[in-house]
This record gives C-alpha cells, sequence and structure tokens, in this order.
C-alpha cells in the first residue's frame, strides 16, 4: 500500500510553487496527500533558510511531529526535509535532528517518490542534494494548487546576484529560466480551466533569460521579460502579477508593456534593502540610491498609477544612525504602497556574515520601529488615496471580520473587504472604496 503523505510548507512562493509540484508527482505515483500531520506515514517540511528565525521554527516543528507520535503510542512517521534548509545544511542534518530520514534539496523536488521508497524499504539518511535532470518538467496539478484562481508560475528559479546577505545562491543555485513556449502554454491551460489570475514567480522575475527566444519572437521588448510580459498578456488571462523584480535589471520597458496591456496588473515590488549607497555597497546590490530612484521615477511617471512595493533590510552590520536616515528619506520619497521590513539577520556562509560592526539587537529593534511607524503614516495617506475610486477585486473568500463581507485582492495587490454577500469566490468585481484601513480597503459592490 502506498503511504499518506503531509507536506507543510514555510517561506515564500518559490515554495508553495514546489509544494504543489511535489504533490503532483506524488500522487500520480498514487501517494494519498493528508491535510494534517496526525494521519500521515510521511511528513515532509518545506524550509526557508532566509532568516535564523524562519529556519529555527523547521528543527522546533520536527521535534513536535516526534513527540506528538510518541504521546499517542504511534510509530513515528517518516520525516523529510525539503527545500532550502535541506540543501545548505545538508547531511548536517540528520545529526542535528536524529528524527529525520529524508533530506531532500530544492531541485529534487521531482525525485521524492524513490526517495520515499527508499526510506520505507529499510534505508537510513537517505539524502538528494542533487540538480534537476533531463526532462523534468514544471508539472502542477490544479487539485494540488492552493487556489482554484489564483496560480503561481515559476518562470525563472535560483539567483546569480549574490547580495551579501542573502542565501538564496547558495540554497536555490544559479538563475535558471524556463521556456517561454512551456510558461505561456501553462497560462493558457490555466485560463481554460478558470484561473483568473496568475502570478509568474521567481527570485528575480526580471532577469529572465531563456536559452532561446522561441514562444517570444513575436513580441518586441527591450528585454526578454518584457517580450514574456506582452506574450503572457496575448493569453488573455485576465489579471497578470509578478514578483519579485530586482532594481538593476528594471527597464523602462516593463511600464510601457503594463501600459499597452490593461491585464498586466498595476503592482510592481522592487525591494530597495536600503537608501544609503555605503550600505548598498556593502550588500552588493550592485546599484546606487539614485539608481532605484530612477527607475521609481518611471514607475511614478507611468499613463498608469502603478501601486510600489518593497523591502528594506533595517541594522545590516555597519549601518550608522547617518546610513538608517537616508533609508528612512528614500521611503519617505517613494511613497511605498507597502514594506516589508527586515532586521538584518546573519546567515552562515554568506559575505556579510564574517563583517564587523554588528548592530546590536536593540538597535535594530528601534530601527524597525521607527520606519514601521513612518510606513504607516506614509501608507495612510496612499491607501487614502484610494477612498471614492473603484477598484477591481477578484473576490477569494468570506472575510474573516464579518459574515456580511467578502474579502479579495484589488489589481493593485490590496486586500479589499466589501459588503456583499451575492457575489461568490473567483468572481471579479468592481468595488468603490469608501474606507482606508492600516493595511486594507473597506468598499461597497458597484452594479
Ligand atoms: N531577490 C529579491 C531581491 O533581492 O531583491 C528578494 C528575495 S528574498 C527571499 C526576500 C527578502 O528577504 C529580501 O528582499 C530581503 O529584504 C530579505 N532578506 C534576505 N536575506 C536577509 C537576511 N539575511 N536578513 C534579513 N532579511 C533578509
Amino acid at each position: 500500500m502506498k503511504s499518506k503523505v503531509y507536506i507543510e510548507t514555510f517561506g515564500c512562493q518559490m515554495n508553495v510553487a514546489d509544494t504543489e509540484r511535489a504533490a503532483t508527482g506524488l500522487r500520480k505515483a498514487g501517494y494519498e496527500l493528508t491535510a494534517t500531520a496526525d494521519s500521515a506515514d510521511v511528513v515532509l517540511l518545506n524550509t526557508c533558510s532566509v532568516r535564523e528565525r524562519a529556519e529555527r521554527k523547521v528543527f522546533r516543528r520536527i521535534g513536535e511531529v516526534r513527540n506528538r507520535a510518541r504521546k499517542a503510542g504511534q510509530e513515528k512517521p517518516l520525516i523529510g526535509v525539503m527545500g532550502c534548509v535541506a540543501q545548505l545544511e545538508g547531511s548536517s542534518i540528520f545529526a542535528n535532528a536524529p528524527a529525520v530520514d529524508l533530506i531532500i534539496g530544492t531541485r529534487a523536488t521531482d525525485r521524492i517518490q524513490s526517495l520515499i521508497e527508499r526510506a520505507r524499504g529499510g534505508e537510513a539518511s537517505v539524502i538528494d542534494l542533487d540538480e534537476r535532470q533531463e526532462g523534468e518538467l514544471w508539472d502542477v496539478s490544479p487539485a494540488e494548487r492552493r487556489s482554484p484562481y489564483v496560480a503561481f508560475v515559476p518562470i525563472i528559479e535560483g539567483c546569480n546576484k549574490f547580495c551579501s546577505f542573502c542565501i538564496v545562491p547558495y540554497s536555490r543555485g544559479r538563475e535558471k529560466s524556463r521556456s517561454a513556449v512551456e510558461i505561456v502554454a501553462e497560462v493558457e491551460r490555466l485560463r481554460a480551466l478558470g484561473y483568473k489570475e496568475v502570478h509568474l514567480i521567481g527570485q528575480n522575475v526580471n532577469s529572465y533569460r531563456p536559452k532561446s527566444t522561441e514562444g517570444l519572437d513575436r513580441y518586441a521588448g527591450a528585454t526578454p521579460f518584457a517580450r514574456l510580459l506582452r506574450a503572457v498578456a496575448d493569453t488573455g488571462m485576465e489579471r497578470i502579477k509578478f514578483t519579485t523584480s530586482f532594481p538593476r535589471d528594471f527597464h523602462p520597458d516593463i511600464v510601457s508593456a503594463l501600459e499597452e496591456h490593461p491585464n498586466l496588473c498595476d503592482w510592481i515590488h522592487l525591494p530597495v534593502q536600503s537608501g544609503s549607497d555605503r550600505m548598498l555597497k556593502a550588500m552588493r546590490r550592485g546599484h546606487t540610491a539614485d539608481d532605484y530612484l530612477r527607475r521609481v521615477d518611471a514607475i511614478r511617471n507611468s499613463k498608469r498609477r502603478l501601486s510600489l512595493t518593497s523591502d528594506v533590510i533595517v541594522g545590516f552590520p555597519g549601518e550608522s544612525e547617518e546610513d538608517f536616515e537616508q533609508t528612512m528619506r528614500l521611503v519617505r520619497s517613494c511613497e511605498y504602497d507597502g514594506l516589508y521590513i527586515f532586521k538584518y539577520s546573519k546567515r552562515a556562509g554568506t559575505p556579510a556574515a564574517a563583517l564587523a560592526n554588528v548592530i546590536p539587537e536593540s538597535e535594530k529593534t528601534a530601527r524597525f520601529m521607527a520606519l514601521e511607524s513612518l510606513q504607516d503614516s506614509m501608507q495612510e495617506k496612499v491607501y487614502g488615496n484610494y477612498v471614492g475610486r473603484t477598484v477591481s477585486v477578484l473576490v477569494e473568500k468570506e472575510s474573516a471580520r464579518s459574515k456580511e463581507d467578502m474579502t479579495g485582492h484589488s489589481t493593485c495587490h490590496k486586500v479589499v473587504n466589501f459588503g456583499a454577500r451575492q457575489t461568490q469566490p473567483g468572481e471579479i468585481v468592481e468595488v468603490l472604496i469608501s474606507q482606508a484601513k492600516p493595511y486594507s480597503l473597506y468598499g461597497e459592490l458597484v452594479n
């Protein structure tokens, strides 16, 4: 009999997409996928290592799964670690967490079935950290997708940027772009299945560089990514979002593509990390604050009102009060629609881990709070500007706050709640915004 498998996902959209791909392969091979760890014979933890806290969570979770089985007097399920922690820490996980039976690297997603079979056959400490193999294709069944309306479509894996703080190039390897033909075919398939929105995802989507231009030949554009945007827009998929964009590779032609195609959504996520050139250099970002602001100008001068979000790291080694002030100034001038703020977290193996002038935790927290408070006040203004405007919303579910309300995301990627129980998840509706809250908008349905 085939085992019951439970996959728990931590971290970014790339991990969500990997889980969907792994689940597709497992179900095809005859495994049953379960919704909780309790009834599973195999528990796979798909892990994130971007910050130390995320990594610690995984080891806690391994202990919980083992102890739960022990308390219930059940045999311990096979425990596997997938994703970035697996790839980075490799076989040392077996020593640190003896309950673990399997280690599955970031490019071994399509080989999980055979790894499970080996562990079930009695082999101890099964590990696969190898590259993807010839013929392994991105294949995700709709049954495994997290939503029946919104689908993640990876277009590029890995990262070549080697920012000094970041573990991703080591955990996910070098950039590898999928062929445009494959991507467009997947979006067409999703559209035929009734999906309303796709997110083209990757660590740096705008660094997209496939081996051949096949599938892009009919589309103009200054970069392969700008051409891909036009090709995907041409499928007629109702809403297309993309994340994350890397500032150095952000060509203004992306803005032109958004102006030409209304189904390319009005949202750009462009992480800046710092407003200080000294810090940007130490972070090895390959751009200055001015380079970044020129990209922002292109976005702000667009004929369309484009929503802009970003990531910032506070407390990078050596960050002075003045460096931090420059970040505050940049955030003030960018008027972001949303900002993800991270306290710098030392990642072993990255160049920044060896840097001196470590910022004390208390100072990181103070800077985090100062920046958060600035962003909250900026965001109040940005969100307030939506009052009286109509936005297009993809209805997702009943609001958690009120049974009278439904919730969804706008094309500009804001959470919108609205009073209209007669709408169904999956519908696209127009909502007139009447109220701006700190992290969401509220409105009424427009007929
Ligand atoms: N590739 C994108 C880029 O660099 O523009 C972002 C990918 S990363 C998975 C998401 C965010 O996590 C980064 O933009 C950064 O702000 C944050 N991050 C990455 N490494 C970090 C670290 N060591 N400490 C704190 N935050 C970190």
